[in-house]
């Protein structure tokens, strides 16, 4: 099968401009699907051969059984979930890069909280009702958000106050860490087997990063300043080589772990949230199954991935390779 005869395709936002030049490189042709108004990025970057533009983005669903009959393959990231939602993206008809049923595993906190258990990770405390609330505790809304709305609490009354203008919205009370936030990037390849760190970062989020940034004095004086992490960018990191270790077995037991909960598992790009305690101690506190737009500083390479390849290779870039390896092998199916 000719690589130049498939299309990969993805939505365009998030990590579309990695994925679609990581696809050129590769040999593949590129198809961005766009909300009407946002194709300026991808007519600038000439990352895209075709650019579709759609009014909303439930139009995806549309066009999905036409690009079903072709060969395209769809690179699903945050803002395709974020936007159509899950249960849509599983309807989808189109070949699409990864194992869809892992999507409920991460979206869903307590689903997502046994897989990580399951794998041996640390785990930042659960509280099951706010009545059990007896330390700093961050409070967080089912599915990806970027962070927004999150909100700090250490006590049963003070959250009882902050919750109210989210009535009615189901909440995730976990333990807030201080401590240094690391990302990792994983790719997990269902071909060889073989799992890859590809790099780490850390997150510019508004207001969080900013509150440092003004005296002690001038934060209580702003009597209703509340933090909040809405995420503005990504940070490359390289981390302390002595924690590469368990960095590695986390990754691995992440993979095997989704074996046995939803075959064939988790393979491709993923990543793990982890906050990493003064004690050395990391703790994970989610799982993104899919690539992460942390991944975007690295669009030439990281510093690990240059350990393992000589040439630029980003996230998106290994992806295609992947299916570029499935096609000549003759094991798309494991893929798609
Ligand atoms: P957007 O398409 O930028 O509106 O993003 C949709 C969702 O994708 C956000 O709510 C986040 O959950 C996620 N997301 C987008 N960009 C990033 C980023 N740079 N880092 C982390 N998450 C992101
Ligand atoms: P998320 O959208 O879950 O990736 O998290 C958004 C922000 O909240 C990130 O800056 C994280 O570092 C921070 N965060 C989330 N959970 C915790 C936690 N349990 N302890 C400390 N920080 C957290």
């Amino acid at each position: 099968m000719k690589v130049s005869d498939w299309t990969i395709a993805t939505l365009g936002s998030h990590s579309a401009l990695q994925i679609l030049k990581g696809a050129k490189d590769e040999g593949f042709k590129t198809l961005v699907i766009c909300l009407k108004g946002k194709e300026k990025p991808y007519q600038m970057f000439k990352v895209a051969d075709r650019i579709i533009l759609i009014d909303s983005y439930q139009d995806l669903i549309k066009i999905d059984q036409q690009l079903a009959k072709t060969k395209t393959v769809l690179i699903p990231h945050a803002s395709l979930i974020a936007y159509l939602g899950e249960d849509k993206v599983e309807q989808l008809k189109m070949k699409y890069f990864g194992n869809k049923l892992i999507l409920r595993h991460e979206s869903d906190r307590n689903l997502e909280r046994a897989w990580l258990k399951k794998a041996g990770i640390k785990l930042p405390k659960f509280f099951k009702t706010p009545a059990e609330i007896d330390r700093p505790t961050i409070v967080k809304f089912h599915g990806a958000q970027g962070g927004r709305n999150y909100f700090l609490t250490s006590s049963t009354k003070d959250f009882a106050k902050k919750i109210k203008p989210f009535k009615g919205q189901a909440y995730y009370l976990q333990e807030y860490i201080i401590g240094a936030p690391i990302y990792a990037h994983y790719f997990y390849s269902p071909l060889t087997k073989e799992l890859e760190i590809f790099g780490f970062d850390k997150r510019y989020e508004s207001n969080v990063d900013a509150i440092g940034r003004i005296s002690v004095q001038d934060q209580l004086d702003l009597k209703s300043l509340q933090t909040s992490y809405t995420i503005c960018g990504n940070i490359p990191v390289v981390i302390r080589e002595s924690f590469l270790p368990l960095m590695i077995d986390y990754g691995q037991a992440v993979v095997d772990v989704s074996k046995k909960i939803v075959s064939p598992g988790l393979f491709g790009p993923f990543c793990l949230e982890m906050i990493i305690a003064p004690d050395s101690q990391i703790y994970a506190f989610e799982i993104s199954a899919r690539i992460v737009a942390g991944t975007n500083p690295f669009v030439a390479g990281s510093p690990y991935t240059y350990f393992n390849y000589d040439e630029p290779m980003s996230t998106g870039r290994r992806i295609a390779r992947e299916i570029k390896n499935g096609l000549k092998s003759d094991k798309l199916n494991l893929l798609i």
